[in-house]
């Protein structure tokens, strides 16, 4: 069966924009169920400013507190050095930087323009691989963003070229908002392939605000991209995207895939009981599809 890995990041994407704080114990309660269901690479937590995303204050604590695993990879995310500092003194060893295709965005979300976040960028590859984590990059804003509109496909492959300029072993392209359609996937995954050395692998990150994630990550699959990102019950948003809601849940994505005969390595049942946890721990039922339908069988 052709693998298909599947990124969990409810930790991080899923709970950042909730509104009431998730203690740290919910969280590392979160994050041992995502691992008993068999995921082996996760988005833990983010260094950003607490001040801005109160929910990811505690990205220390949280770090501190994770099971230790050699085969589970903890992901944190970054978007300046002092966030990469802060990610290495907490003793991560896998780091998504993230730059933005928009200046609109860049700016509200990343604090300068796009050009003006890559001026440390080197600064930052430089201090992730002496601090011995390896790197990877997201371009948010890839298909749309909420304050400038339409972004131009040849901006998004100018971005990636920028951020294969360093040693990344993985670049991201997300959408931020839940603009892109099907078309806009396969695209945008053609002009980045062109523009980006083939040691880089790819990896696709959907939000469901028009109910386009499914079909997306389909073509995502189709066009040969093999590293999904997924936030189980479909929980998420973003605090610097209006309107923006959650991401496309992981259990449909299992779903979805293991009837179509690709092996993710997760435990649908389990996936299914964290999703529920999830709801019972933000008090609310969450979005996604999976998890509510009666159990059909043979993945
Ligand atoms: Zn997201």
């Amino acid at each position: 069966m052709d693998k298909l890995e599947l990124i969990e990041v409810s930790p991080r994407d899923g709970l950042q924009n909730e509104p009431n704080i998730v203690s740290t114990e919910d969280k590392l309660a979160l994050i041992d169920r995502i691992v008993g269901a068999g995921f082996r690479r996760l988005e833990a937590a983010s260094f950003v400013n607490p001040k801005k995303v109160p929910q990811m204050a505690d990205g220390d604590a949280v770090f501190a507190g994770l099971p230790k695993r050699d085969d589970v990879t903890f992901i944190a995310l970054a978007l300046n050095p002092r966030g990469v500092e802060r990610a290495l003194a907490a003793g991560v060893t896998e780091i998504n930087y993230v730059f933005c295709a928009s200046d609109g965005f860049s700016i509200r979300n990343n604090g300068g323009t796009v050009e003006e976040t890559f001026a440390v960028w080197p600064e930052v590859a430089a201090s992730a691989k002496a601090g011995g984590a390896r790197l990877s990059a997201t371009i948010s804003t890839a298909f749309g963003c909420p304050f400038d509109g339409e972004v131009a496909v040849s901006r998004v492959a100018e971005v990636a070229e920028k951020c294969a300029a360093q040693d990344i072993f993985e670049l991201a392209l997300a959408d931020t908002i839940g603009v892109a359609v099907p078309s806009d996937v396969r695209e945008r995954l053609l002009a980045v392939k062109a523009a980006i050395p083939s040691r880089v692998q790819l990896r696709a990150h959907f939000h469901n605000t028009r109910n386009t994630a499914l079909a997306n990550a389909v073509t995502a699959v189709e066009e040969g991209v093999r590293v999904l990102d997924g936030s189980l019950g479909g929980i998420g948003g973003c605090p610097f995207a209006p309107g923006a809601a959650g991401n496309v849940p992981t259990e449909d994505l299992i779903y979805m895939f293991g009837r179509m005969g690709f092996d993710t390595g997760i435990d649908l049942d389990r996936a299914i009981e964290t999703a529920k946890f999830i709801g019972s721990v933000l008090g609310k039922p969450t979005p996604g599809m999976v998890s509510r339908a009666p159990r059909w069988p043979s993945i």
